[in-house]
C-alpha cells in the first residue's frame, strides 16, 4: 500500500503483532494496483470472463460497488485508468474515460466471481483498501486474544477496545483540529494536500471526480468516523468528490461523525 502501518497493542506477548502485520501484507499482495502480480492486477488482465477471486477481493469490490450506487458514481474504483495517468502527470482523454465505469463490473456472489466487461479496465482500491486492512489487522489480533489495539494504515485508523482505564484511544484530527476518543470504531481523513500533480499550471488532487476524469482542484479535507475502516476510508473520499451538502444527505445517518474542512 506504499505506506507505513503502525500497530499498538496492550499485551504480555508481542507475537500477535507479527500475525497482524502478516495479515496486512497478505492484503497488500491481493489488493495492490502497483504490484503487477497482485490478485487485483491479474483480474484486470482477464477481459469479459468470470474470474474466481478471494473473499477479500470480493468483499472490498462489493463494498465499493455499493458505494458507487449510493453516490451515483462519485466513488468509483474503476477509475484506475485515470489514476494511472495522473501518476504520470497526464490528463485522460476520451479513450481512457471509455474504460471507466462501475456498471461494467459484474459480481456473482454465489460463485464468488468477477467479470470486467470492458477491455483495459483497471481497478484501484486506493481509497478503500487501507481502511479494510486496518479492520482485518484488528480482527487478527482479536482472534489471538488481543482486544486493546489501534492500527493506523497511514491516515486510516481502526481501534479496538480502549487502553486500560480510559474511554478510548486519543486520536488527533488534522486538519480539522482537536481530538477524539476512539473505541471499536474507525476514523479516516482524505484530502491529503501533499498528494497532487501540477499539470499545465493547475494543481490536481489524487482524488478524481469520475464525471470529469479530473483531480479535484479545491482543497477539501473530509474526516469520517464510522464503525469500520471499510466504511470510513471510502466515505471520506466519496464526500470529498460529492461535497459536504450531498455527503451529509447520503451518509449523515450511516456515519458517527463527518467533518469537512474546505479552504
Ligand atoms: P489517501 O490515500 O490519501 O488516504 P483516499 O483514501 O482519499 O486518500 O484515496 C485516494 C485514492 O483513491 C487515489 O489515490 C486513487 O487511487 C483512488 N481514487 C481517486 N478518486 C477516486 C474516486 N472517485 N473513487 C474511488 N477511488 C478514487
Ligand atoms: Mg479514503
Amino acid at each position: 500500500m506504499g505506506t507505513l502501518v503502525r500497530i499498538t497493542i496492550y499485551s504480555k506477548d508481542a507475537s500477535p503483532l507479527r500475525a497482524a502485520f502478516f495479515r496486512i501484507a497478505e492484503l497488500d499482495e491481493k489488493l495492490s494496483d502497483y504490484k503487477p502480480e497482485s490478485e487485483l492486477n491479474r483480474l484486470c488482465r482477464a477481459h469479459d470472463q468470470p474470474v474466481k477471486v478471494s473473499e477479500d477481493l470480493f468483499r472490498v469490490l462489493a463494498a465499493s460497488l455499493r458505494l458507487s450506487e449510493l453516490t451515483n458514481g462519485a466513488f468509483d474504483v474503476t477509475i484506475g485508468p485515470v489514476t494511472h495517468l495522473w501518476r504520470l502527470g497526464k490528463l485522460p482523454g476520451v479513450e481512457t474515460m471509455s474504460r471507466v465505469g462501475w456498471r461494467n463490473v459484474v459480481l456473482d456472489k454465489k460463485h464468488r466471481t468477477v467479470r470486467l466487461k470492458l477491455a483495459g479496465m483497471q481497478l484501484d482500491f486506493g481509497a478503500i483498501a487501507k481502511g479494510y486492512a486496518a479492520d482485518e489487522g484488528l480482527k487478527t489480533l482479536r482472534r489471538l486474544g488481543v482486544r486493546r489495539a489501534l492500527i493506523a494504515v497511514s491516515g486510516d485508523i481502526a481501534a479496538g477496545d480502549a487502553p486500560p482505564g480510559t474511554q478510548g484511544w486519543r486520536v488527533g484530527l488534522e486538519p480539522a483540529g482537536g481530538e477524539i476518543l476512539l473505541r471499536n470504531a474507525a476514523v479516516s481523513t482524505s484530502g491529503d494536500t501533499e498528494q497532487f500533480r501540477e499539470i499545465g499550471g493547475v494543481r490536481y488532487s489524487h482524488i478524481i471526480d469520475p464525471q470529469t476524469g479530473l483531480g479535484l482542484k479545491s482543497a477539501i479535507a473530509v474526516t469520517v468516523v464510522a464503525r469500520r475502516g471499510l466504511d470510513a476510508d471510502p466515505i471520506a473520499t466519496a464526500v470529498s468528490v460529492m461535497g459536504e451538502e450531498r455527503g451529509r444527505v447520503v451518509f449523515g445517518r450511516q456515519v458517527r461523525k463527518l467533518i469537512v474542512v474546505a479552504e
